[in-house]
């Protein structure tokens, strides 16, 4: 019999200043692998001092690598991104021991991340500067983007190597430093990114990382020395970092939770449009922020669709993603998951929606699993419909027209994606222009931004006004400086003082 207790689990380093230290705290969150409900490790929830020492080590590796070449930076970050090539698998493999997705999405994640890397090493050319000679007589005027201080970053659970990574490789090749507040359910997949970049040759506090829950966050969002903010996590939260950020006068972007839309119309194709859904709605267990949680069958494909919906739920495979790789669909994060989606299962049905399947008659006898569950003729008052569920769960609606479709979707309160699902070009036309959410898919079920592109969310998904990645974020990451200078050949001096 196992006599593993809660304090056999390692407790899980801060990063500071180059090195790995396991500070004790009073309160620890347990790091479970979900899938199995092991305890894999205890992040220590820690206090303001811990911020303050990241933040400082942070500020002083700042008068250095703010100055440090941009070829040296970048080749860092070429060295980095090779050395997570060569780790690949182990870093899905840790993903998927802390998360509980597939390892298929573990990879996902991973690639997501290592292209946010190879997007960062392009900084020499993404933050150049303009040019113009001769703007008024002898004078020329030019621009260049200049590193902003120390940057911080407050991460959530579902991609613990994607959305670190959308932020910090980019804040330190602009020339900043950076302190990382992870999820403390997922803290394990930052420290090896950590071992990888001091591996790479990044000095010694240019990234930090302190561990805990809304004490660190806090402290960060007050932190005279912190000048940008960068947060993902729910709306509420991001609401509250947001606000506690700019009060402190920093920038910050802040994105929040969403409830995505995949709306088909009678002339898609079934069979690409099925995978489509099915990848988007119950892909990561549903604890995606682009995850397909609103499905409209428009007009007289509903039945049809739900149909073949519910024949592909009831043949997913639900396994324990760390033991099994062909599994399908995972585990939620924790217990607290699993009992908030149970109540809301239940909360639904009470409020009038129509249960198909109820993914709390999932039996499992370990992790924490929640079963594939749709709730059809929903309607838009219905709080199924209203909030964000973050779990496998699909509501249906079913309007007459696309007319319709888009103006129920218009009294979603987030903004995040939206998909169409149709062969028709008026009609993929008429749900870019008219819906409003940030990223827009056409016959395409998870239209989350690449690196090359911004996360745009819109609405009550995102907060500030330049977002993570992208083109955007070399902005947030930067502040312009603009020069004019007066040269002609005569200009010298004819005088003394
Ligand atoms: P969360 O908001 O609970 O936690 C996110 C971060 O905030 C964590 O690091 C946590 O420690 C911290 N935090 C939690 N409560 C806090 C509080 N009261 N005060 C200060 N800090 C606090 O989110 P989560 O459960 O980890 O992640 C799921 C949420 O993240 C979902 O809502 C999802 O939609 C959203 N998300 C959004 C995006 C996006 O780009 N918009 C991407 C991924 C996830």
């Amino acid at each position: 019999m196992s006599t593993a207790t809660l304090l056999d689990a390692p407790v899980v380093p801060v990063f500071v200043g180059g090195k790995f230290t396991p500070h004790q705290a009073e309160e620890y969150q347990s790091v479970f692998n979900p899938s199995t409900g092991e305890l894999i490790g205890r992040t220590p929830l820690l206090g303001a001092e811990h911020v303050d020492a990241a933040v400082e080590a942070a500020a002083k590796a700042f008068e250095s690598w703010s100055r440090t070449s941009y070829t040296k930076r970048t080749g860092i970050f070429f060295r980095f991104k090779e050395l997570m090539e060569r780790e690949f698998d182990a870093l899905a493999q840790l993903v998927t021991r802390e998360n509980g997705k597939t390892l298929d999405e573990a990879r996902g994640d991973v690639r997501r991340g290592v292209e946010c890397v190879e997007f960062a090493a392009g900084i020499s050319h993404l933050a150049k500067g303009e040019f113009l000679p001769q703007l008024a007589e002898h004078i020329d005027g030019q621009t260049s983007r200049e590193p902003i201080g120390v940057c911080a970053g407050i991460t959530p659970f579902n991609f613990p190597a994607m959305v670190p990574l959308w932020m910090f490789p980019l804040a330190i090749a602009c020339g900043n430093t950076y302190v990382l507040k992870p999820s403390e359910k997922v803290p394990l997949t930052a420290i090896r990114l950590a071992e990888l970049l001091r591996e790479a040759g990044l000095p010694d506090g240019v990234f930090n990382i302190v561990q805990g829950g809304r004490e660190v966050v806090d402290a960060l969002c007050t932190h005279p020395k912190v000048v940008a903010l960068s947060f993902v996590g729910s709306t509420a939260v991001a609401r509250h970092v947001y606000a506690l950020g700019c009060s402190h006068g920093k920038r910050v972007q802040s994105a929040g939770g969403a409830k995505n839309v995949l709306l088909v119309m009678p002339d898609a194709e079934p069979d690409s449009t099925l995978r489509a859904i099915m990848g988007s709605a119950f892909g990561c267990a549903g604890q995606r922020c682009m995850a397909g949680s609103v499905l409209m069958g428009v007009g007289e494909v509903a039945d049809a669709l739900r149909d073949r919906v519910v024949g592909a739920m009831d043949a997913l495979k639900i396994d324990d993603t760390s033991a099994n790789p062909q599994a399908e669909m995972g585990p939620v994060i924790d217990a607290g998951s699993q009992s908030r989606l149970r109540d809301l299962i239940g909360q639904g049905e009470k409020g009038g929606a129509k249960l198909v399947r109820d993914g709390r008659k999932l039996d499992r006898d370990r992790g924490f699993f929640v079963g594939p569950t749709l709730f059809d003729e929903v309607e838009p008052g219905m709080k199924v419909f209203r909030d964000e569920l973050f779990g496998p769960a699909l509501t249906m609606l079913r309007p007459k027209t696309l007319d319709e479709a888009i103006r129920i979707m218009g009294t979603i309160s987030y903004g995040n994606g939206a998909s169409i699902f149709t062969t028709s070009g008026g009609a993929a036309r008429q749900f870019i222009r008219e819906m409003p959410a940030g990223m827009i898919g056409v016959n395409v079920g998870v239209p989350a931004a690449p690196a090359l592109f911004s996360f745009s969310g819109w609405n009550h998904s995102f907060f500030g006004d330049l977002h993570v990645m992208g083109v955007e974020g070399v902005k947030f990451y930067t502040r312009q400086k603009m020069v004019l200078s007066r040269w002609d050949s005569t200009y010298k001096r004819t005088q003394g003082w």
